[in-house]
This record gives C-alpha cells, structure tokens and sequence, in this order.
C-alpha cells in the first residue's frame, strides 16, 4: 500500500515529465499562451514533488517534523494557488487578445494569485493561513481567502472558456467542455466530503487534457504564419455559421500574390505572407485568425468582442502604405478586404459558402494600397445572382452561346433605314434571357469582356463581308465599344487584324464610344480614337444625356454622330423646358456639323416630333426590336421597298 502511493505519485511525476519534454521539443511556436501552459505544468510538476514529499512524510519515508509539515503545507497551498492562477491565464491569453495587453493589466490580473501565494508561503512564520504545532494543522482566516482566490480563478477561466469556447477550434471547445465537467466533479467533491484526494488528480487531468488539445491543434494550424489553417476555417463554419449572434468575417487578399510569384523567388512571397500574419496578428486573437493559402487571409470577429476595426485598417494601410523589401527590391504590396456583415444567424452555411466565394472572386476595382468593400453593400442575393451571371457568361464563351442581334437605325430624310446597331444577346440555359447591361458591366469587371468582344468584333465584320452595305442602302452598322476596349492598347491592330481577315471597308463600321470612356486618360483615348479614325472608322458618341455631358469636351473627340439617349428624348415628352433644351441640343450639334440619332422611339407621335426637331436618324421599337440576323435582314428587305 505505502509503495503503492509512492509509486502512483511517482508515475504521475514521470507522466508529467514525459508531456513537459514533449511539449518543449515538439512546438516551436512561441505564442505567448503556449509560454503560459508551459509555465503552467511546471508548477503542477512541482505539486506531485510536493504531494511525493507528503506522502513520505505520512508513510515514515522521511522524518517528520513540524517545520517540515509547515514546508510542505506552505508549498501546498502556493503550488495550487499558483497553478490556477496561471490556467485562468493561460484562458485568457488564449480566447482574448489579453497577451498583447499592456504589462500593468497582466499584473493586476495576477496580483490576488501573487498575494495569495505570498501569504501561504510566508505562514510558518506569520501563521495568517495556518500553522503546525505538536503535529496538528491548523487553518487561519486568510485561509479562506487563499481558497477563495483558487476558486475564482479556476472557475472563473472555466467558464469564460465554457462561454468562449465557439471562438475556439472545434477541438479546444470541447476539451474545455471536458476540463469543466472535471472541475465541476472536483469542486462538488470537496464542498460535500473535505476531501482534497480528487484535487490532485482532476488538475493533473485538465492539464494534460489542455496540453493535449494545445499539441493536436497544431494540425490545425498554418506553419508558415502560425495563423488557424483552412481546415480549422471550414470546421468554424460548419459549426458556428447559422447559429445566433452578429459576426463580421474579413476577408484579406494580397493582390499582388501573382506579380510577386512571377517576379520573385518563392520565398519572398513566403517572407511577405509570413509578415503580413505577423502585423495583423499584433492586435487581433490568434485563434480568430485563418490563413487559407494564397495569400488570403481570414479574421472572424464576434460583434460582442472589443475590436476596433478602424484600428486594424489604420495599422494595415499603415503597413502597405511603406515598401517591403524583397532582396532590395523596394515593393508597394496592395490589400484587398471583403467585410462581410452576418447578421444573427440570418445565413445558412451553405449561403456562406456562396457569399464567401463571390467575395473571394471579385475583382479588384482600385489601386488603393487598401481596397475596402462591403459585402453588405452587394447584398447576399446580389452576389449571388452577380456569380450565375460569371458562370453564364463563362458557359456562353465556351459553349458558343453568344448572339448578336441588330436594331435598324432610320433615316428620317429618306425614311429608309440606313445603319444598325449590333447589339450582344445572351440567352442562359441556366438564367434564360441576361440582359447585357448586366453582363457587360460584370464582364468588364472580371476580364471577360476581353473575350466577349473579339466575338462581337469578328461577328459584325463577317456580317458587312457577307452582305453589300451599298446595295443594300446602308452606311454603316454600328458595333458597341465598352470603356474597357477603348482603353485596351491592342485595339487599333485587332481591329486592323479585322479588317484584313474579312477584307472589308472599315467606312462601313461605326464605333460606338461612351463619354465614360473620357473619365480614365483622356490624352490615351485621344490618341487611340486618332489612330482608329485613320483606319477609316467613324464614331458615334453613345447615351449623350445620362450623367454629366460636357458639350464643349465632346467636341475634342473625333465622333460623328451623337446618339441621345433613350431617357433625355423621353423627357422632351413629358416636359416643356426638356422639349426645349433638346431642340436646342439638336441645333447646338447641327451646328458643329454632328448627325443626330434619337434613340428609343416607340411611337408615332415620338417620331413626328422628333423628326421635326431635325434628328437625323431615329432607333427604337417603333420601327423594330433588335432582332437576329435573319429577322433583320428579311425586315430590311421589306421596308426599304416601301
Ligand atoms: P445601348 O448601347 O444604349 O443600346 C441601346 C439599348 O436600348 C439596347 O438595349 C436596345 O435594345 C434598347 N432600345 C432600343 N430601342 C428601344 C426602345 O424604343 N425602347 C426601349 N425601352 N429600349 C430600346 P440592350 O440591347 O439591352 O443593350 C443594353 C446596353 O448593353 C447597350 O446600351 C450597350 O451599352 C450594352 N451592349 C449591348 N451590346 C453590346 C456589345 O456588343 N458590346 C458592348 N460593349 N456593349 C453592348
Ligand atoms: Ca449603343
Ligand atoms: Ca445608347
């Protein structure tokens, strides 16, 4: 029996020993909460030293005497004190951004533990917790604060851990769940029978049980940031999205990931990825932080957590707004933040999944060293919608789904119809009929409109090869060019390419520019209009009247034709002084010798009017939808007859 308990307690020393070793040799991360469990088994370590030395002492292994039993009683009580002190500590560091707290903060937290230890230890001679005589203990009044103490930190860490736990790997949570029902059993235990046998054991338990959990996470964890991994990420959202509770899940990209890789070694984009972990993990939990790969990073803050997120762009921009040096190559590195905003469990995991992604694949609109959107100002369905059309857009380039369909353009001098307009249908087998005004503007967004317009290009010149314009009394066909293209350098020579490869006229194009075009270089849009225009191209200035037209500005561009839009010929109908101000306009433009298309006439009365008012040509349903090839060309055929 006496060999028996030396023996366990011995077994508990070594088993200790064993993890202590383990955990210093197998983890070189030096996060501050890692220092703190550490620390932490050391001092149980020291306990069983202790627990060794009492037992020795009941059984006759050692002498007694009653300074001896003043030692151990007096360690006893410091040790535990102690080592709770440090798990509610450990807690802290590891759920809150505790560790990065000013020094003074850790020491107030410490200082009842600090105390207490002190009071224990100093006891044989002040006898304020207890004291030994003739072999019997006794207890004192500090005593109960001393205990005190013990329980307000044990219990307390547990259950802040318990009420924390969702902030935690999946693995964590749980393991603090199994340190609480350990504690719970203890504490129960020594309320009703006195008994500090279970003491021991159950502590020794929870630490190894933390100690345990703090090893298995790490295959939870990215090694190069030291930052949660992708798969601790996935397991998060599998069991925290949907429930109660508002979150904001920031979503962090490196945009230049690609211009790095391609220009640099590996490892200065490892050196960048490691640093940009290391900023932002200055001032944010570490267990609230992902890497997924990639460059991207992931920070879910619980919206009742302190966090300034101000704060955390100042300290980012502040970062990026200086170089970083990649083998003395001085680079400006640009962020990209997605904030998504999850309101109280509004968002099943699998809308996450689709609201992340769409945040994920966004293109970048700014140059900005830090480029901040808002996933709420998208909207979910937005999003979602916004990444059907990429995918229909992506299945109509592939599969060839792509139509172009034309609208007549009407001479109202010779009442024929003179020109049309060549406009993109995209008919989804997955959406049915999108609209290119919504997925022009999502293809110039994501590149695509590169690829969108080569077909447009090349469909509208094999349709002037195939048909005589002149014959047919037309001047031109008109062909859109979105704000994109006009900018693209390659223009001129695709459009050259063009023309050789159809071997047509380029005076029976027309090109379609807006006035947005003018707002990104207007010296480059000048230059690259002059180019084209010498080719033999003409212009047609499009939707003049929506947004801010400058007149005088216009006049600087090599266009031919203005094109009103729809919503300022409407207005003339409905307005008086609008009626006037485009009479005006008409005569205004007349008078620089620029023709004149009226866009959207849907009635009779629109065309009698408008005609009056001098426009040249008119376009609208009043005449014909846009239609396909065949449609048009058996609409033509009929009513230039006429
Ligand atoms: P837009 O260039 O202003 O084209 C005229 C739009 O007005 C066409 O819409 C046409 O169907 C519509 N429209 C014509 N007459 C009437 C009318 O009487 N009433 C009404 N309510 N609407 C009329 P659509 O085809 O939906 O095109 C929308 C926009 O998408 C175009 O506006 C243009 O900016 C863009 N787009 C269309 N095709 C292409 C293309 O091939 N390339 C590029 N870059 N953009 C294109
Ligand atoms: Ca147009
Ligand atoms: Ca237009």
């Amino acid at each position: 029996m006496i060999h028996m308990r030396v023996a366990y307690n011995l077994l508990i020393i070594t088993i200790l020993f064993i993890c202590l070793w383990f955990f210093h040799v197998s983890i070189k991360d030096d996060a501050y909460y890692r220092k703190v469990l550490k620390g932490c088994m050391c001092v149980g370590l020291l306990m069983y030293f202790n627990r060794l030395l009492n037992v020795a002492m009941v059984e006759g292994f050692v002498g007694y005497s009653d300074a001896l039993y003043s030692f151990e009683r007096a360690v006893h009580f410091a040790l535990t004190v102690m080592v709770y002190t440090l798990y509610a500590y450990f807690m802290l560091c590891l759920i809150s951004p505790f560790g990065t707290y000013k020094k003074w903060k850790h020491l107030v937290f410490l200082s009842p533990g600090i105390l207490a230890c002190l009071l224990a230890l100093t006891s044989p001679w002040t006898h304020w917790v207890f004291y030994v005589q003739d072999g019997v203990y006794h207890t004192e009044k500090c005593v109960l604060f001393v205990i005190l103490v013990r329980a307000i930190y044990a219990l307390g860490a547990t259950g802040y851990a318990l009420l924390k736990r969702h902030l935690l790997p999946q693995i964590f949570g749980r393991s603090v769940t199994l340190v609480a029902v350990f504690a719970a059993m203890q504490s129960t235990h020594f309320l009703l029978t006195r008994d500090e046998s279970l003491y021991y054991s159950t502590l020794i338990i929870n630490i190894l049980i933390l100690t345990l959990t703090t090893t298995v996470v790490d295959f939870y964890k990215d090694s190069l940031t030291g930052l949660l991994n992708r798969e601790a990420f996935e397991q998060y959202v599998e069991t925290e999205i949907g429930k109660r509770g508002n979150k904001a899940v920031y979503l962090i990209k490196l945009k230049n990931y690609e211009y790095i890789m391609d220009n640099w070694h590996e490892s200065a984009l490892l050196e960048v990825i490691a640093e940009l972990a290391t900023c932002m993990r200055k001032f944010v939990r570490i267990p609230a932080m992902y890497y997924l790969g990639v460059g991207r990073y992931v920070l879910i803050v619980h919206k009742r957590e302190i966090f300034s997120e101000e704060k955390f762009f100042n300290q980012l921009r502040e970062r990026v707004e200086s170089t970083f040096d990649l083998n003395n190559v001085n680079v400006h590195l640009n962020l990209f933040i997605a904030v998504m905003n999850l309101e109280n469990g509004k968002i099943n995991k699998q809308n996450f999944y689709k609201y992340f992604t769409a945040c994920d694949d966004m293109r970048y609109r700014s140059s900005e060293p830090l480029e901040i959107i808002r996933g709420d100002n998208i909207g979910i369905d937005k999003m979602h919608r916004y990444r059907s059309v990429e995918e229909a857009i992506e299945r109509a380039l592939v599969e060839n789904e792509f139509r172009i369909f034309y609208q007549p353009i009407i001479s109202t001098e010779k009442n024929k119809i003179i020109s049309a307009e060549a406009l993109i249908r995209l008919n989804d087998r997955v959406l049915g009929f999108v609209s290119p005004e919504e997925f022009i503007p999502i293809s110039e967004n994501n590149g695509k409109i590169m690829e969108i317009s080569e077909y447009v290009i090349d469909n509208v010149f094999r349709f002037v090869r195939d048909h005589n314009l002149e014959d047919m009394g037309f001047e031109f066909i008109e062909m859109n060019l979105s704000v994109m293209q006009c900018m693209d350098k390659k223009l001129t020579e695709k459009l050259q390419y063009y023309l050789n490869k159809y071997g047509v006229d380029a005076k029976h194009i027309n090109l379609e520019i807006t006035e947005t075009a003018t707002n990104f270089d207007e010296e480059r849009l000048k230059k690259q209009l002059t180019r084209i225009k010498s080719l033999g191209f003409t212009f047609s200035l499009d939707d003049y009247g929506t947004g801010y037209s400058n007149l005088v500005r216009v006049l600087e561009y090599p266009v031919d034709v203005i094109k009103l839009d729809k919503s300022i010929v409407w207005s003339a109908f409905h307005d008086r002084d609008n009626y006037i101000t485009l009479k005006n306009l008409i005569s205004m433009f007349h008078d620089v010798r620029r023709k004149i298309v009226a866009e959207g006439v849907e009635s009779e009365e629109q065309k009698n009017v408008l005609t009056d008012l001098g426009c040249d040509y008119l376009q609208g349903y009043y005449y014909s939808k846009p239609v396909s090839e065949e449609e048009f060309l058996a609409f033509v055929g009929k009513y230039n007859i006429l």
